[in-house]
């Protein structure tokens, strides 16, 4: 979730906005003005559409000190945070790091809904005590405010609350887990897999409105559970991937019969002798030993055809320079992240200047499908990194 609008910063943190968020505080400052209209007839246009606005901005003010609340714990466990984005949904910090303890993440997590029942209540008691009775509707355009800010943080704290990873809930839920079984991947698996019930659940039940007649409450809350499905599937994916390469380092994994090939040849040459022949997509670069570059598919596509015949590859490779490069002991879960931040599907494994061989994201998804193929044989097979050669051939 990328911010679209730059609002300014917070203790070092980034603060957000995305379009889609626009298109809720519309909805939210119409519904409520006309709500308004409704139940105070007696109100001029302009205080009921004030009141409106001015809540729907309050309401983002709280959902920010929501998020406020998860990202300054978190800088208080010693966790960067990046920025805070306000959507449709509600809001995301970008914790940059993993809590490394079950308590770091129990407190990160449970911040957020403690801040929106405090902000809550504190609202309900003001209105109360501007002479607001709970269960009556309130008479004055202030307090009108302050209940409606009131219910609608109470409610979004205990909405969080729900166990669904990767909502607060959920995350409270893990750490529990993770304090008992000590084990962070058992954890974030069963955490995920009840979030993905939560969200089933949710789906069943927007669906079973909306065909009863509640219309867009019923779609809303089937989309929300649709969201939370697709959050939860990903974290157990990410799991997946933390496991399976956890302590596997670069020269563990990487593809070491790299070709190469000499800067000095034409694109054409290279072509024809090289590209169409072997099938690689990824060749490394030399000047007489030493690695200077790289040379894909995309660099030859990017130069117009008639050009081939009178270009280097030099020319065309990316050059050491704008590579990242990355060392045999490089951790593959570091690699992996490098390779995501920086959009590029391979890295140069490079020792002392000489190419030592290749890490391609494509490789590593060939190696996590084979290993979840062996496990899906039934067998009991040692952790990835410990897999020698011997121990799959009959
Ligand atoms: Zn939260």
């Amino acid at each position: 979730m990328k911010s679209n609008i730059r609002l300014g910063k917070i203790a070092g943190i980034e603060i957000g906005l995305h379009y889609s968020w626009f298109i809720i505080a519309a909805l939210i400052a119409f519904s409520l003005g006309e709500r308004f209209h409704q139940v105070n007839p007696g109100w001029g246009t302009g205080r009921v559409w004030i009141a409106a606005l001015l809540t729907a901005v309050l309401f983002f003010v709280t959902l920010l000190l929501h998020e406020l609340s998860h990202s300054l714990v978190a800088q208080a466990h010693g966790l960067k945070v990046k920025a805070i984005t306000l959507f449709a949904l509600g809001g995301v910090s970008q914790i940059e790091e993993d809590a490394t303890d079950a308590k770091t993440e129990f407190w990160v997590a449970i911040a957020g809904p403690a801040a929106s029942l405090v902000i809550g209540f504190g609202c309900l008691a003001l209105a109360a005590g501007l002479g607001w009775r709970p269960s009556t509707e309130p008479r004055m355009a202030v307090t009108a405010v302050l209940v409606w800010l009131g219910y609608i943080n109470v409610a979004l704290g205990i909405f969080n609350m729900i166990p669904g990873f990767p909502l607060d809930g959920g995350r409270v839920f893990r750490a529990i887990v993770w304090a008992i079984t000590k084990n962070v991947d058992r954890s974030t698996r069963i955490a995920a897999g009840v979030g993905q019930v939560v969200a089933f659940l949710f789906i069943l039940d927007g669906l079973w409105k909306f065909f009863g007649g509640a219309g867009f409450n019923g779609l809303w809350i089937a989309f929300i559970g649709w969201f939370l499905m697709d959050a939860a599937k990903s974290s157990y994916a990410q799991v997946e991937i933390a496991t399976a390469f956890r302590g596997m380092r670069a020269s563990d994994v990487m593809s070491r019969g790299c070709a190469i090939v000499n800067r000095g040849m034409s694109l054409q040459e290279f072509v024809d002798t090289y590209l169409l022949k072997t099938g690689e997509r990824c060749f490394a670069v030399e000047d007489r030993g030493r690695f200077v570059g790289l040379i894909t598919l995309r660099d030859i596509g990017a130069i117009p055809r008639d050009r081939w015949e009178s270009t280097t590859v030099r020319e065309a490779m990316r050059p050491l320079e704008e590579l990242h490069v990355i060392t045999p002991d490089t951790q593959v879960l570091d690699a992996l992240k490098l390779m995501t931040g920086n959009d590029v599907n391979q890295l140069p494994v490079v020792a002392k200047g000489t190419l030592q061989g290749i890490v391609s994201r494509s490789h590593l998804m060939q190696l996590l499908q084979a290993r979840s193929e062996l496990q899906l044989a039934g067998g009991h097979y040692p952790p990835l990194h410990r897999m020698s050669r011997r121990e799959v051939t009959p």
